[in-house]
């Protein structure tokens, strides 16, 4: 059984404050370190319930995040486009997320954006409006590999269940504001994490992954029109007004695809 697992850094927990996320902060390498933990409980709960295979993406900003010394030694980290460009997609038999967020314009939740919070308004895929869970989990869905677990605050939580229906959640925190949030206890984060990520594996199955239906159309609003002005730019990129996008595929077959 191979179990892949995509992290974001934003939904881990104890990362409470936007600040955290500098890349030169002192809070930023507590983040990392909270990422590990994470990341590390999941892997556990996979092993410890079938997984024989496990394969990790560090997610966040350009992948540069994880102290790899700290990563369990039975996982592979790995990047989305090598796990494509390797084959090893097809492989996957079920999706985790860990430290994931809501899609932007999502009420009490932490740090709510898709790929750019500066840039990217809201993102569409066939006319539904979705963020980073649906995008990886429509990708390695086209495959068969459906999503069993998330980790996250409450806000992401609440949208994984909402899109790949009863599957594994563990939240680890909750929005004060977009910027900050509160963290539930540590070490109880931890635990549950292991334990739900355990769980998820008796959903590989009995639980769907997402499908899209065919024609695909992704649909980008920018924040600016000059946001816009560049992604016009790219191939099969049409533009339909001063500050938004689409581009039509006929299938999800890579996930280079999906980000526009
Ligand atoms: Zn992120």
């Amino acid at each position: 059984m191979h179990i892949h697992i995509i992290t974001d850094l934003e939904g881990i927990s104890g990362v409470t404050t936007i600040e955290q996320m500098e890349f030169d902060s002192f809070g930023y390498e507590y983040a990392r370190k909270r990422l590990m933990i994470d990341t590390n409980a999941a892997i556990r709960g996979a092993f410890n319930n079938g997984a024989d295979v496990v394969t990790v993406t560090d997610g966040h900003a350009r992948g540069k995040n994880f102290i790899d010394e700290l990563l369990d030694s039975r996982a592979k980290k790995i990047n989305l486009i090598d796990l494509y460009s390797q084959g090893l997609h097809k492989e996957v038999d079920a999706v985790m997320f860990v430290g994931t967020h809501a899609m932007p314009g999502t009420m009490n939740a932490f740090l709510d954006h898709v790929q750019s919070s500066t840039a990217w308004y809201n993102y569409y895929i066939n006319n539904i409006k979705c963020g980073e869970l649906v995008q990886g989990g429509a990708f390695l869905g086209f495959y068969g590999a459906p999503v069993i677990f998330a980790s996250a605050d409450e806000a992401a939580c609440e949208e994984a269940k909402y899109f790949f229906g009863n599957i594994q959640t563990a939240p680890v925190k909750k929005a004060l504001t977009r910027n900050k949030a509160v963290s539930y206890d540590l070490d109880y984060c931890e635990r549950m994490i292991e334990d739900r990520a355990s769980k998820a594996m008796n959903l590989i199955g009995n639980i769907k992954p997402y499908k899209i239906n065919v024609p695909v159309e992704i649909k980008v609003e920018f924040t600016r029109t000059d946001y816009c002005d560049n992604a016009s730019e790219r191939p099969n990129v049409e533009r339909i007004d001063a500050r938004t996008v689409i581009k039509k595929i006929p299938q999800i077959t890579d996930y280079m695809s999906i980000l526009l």
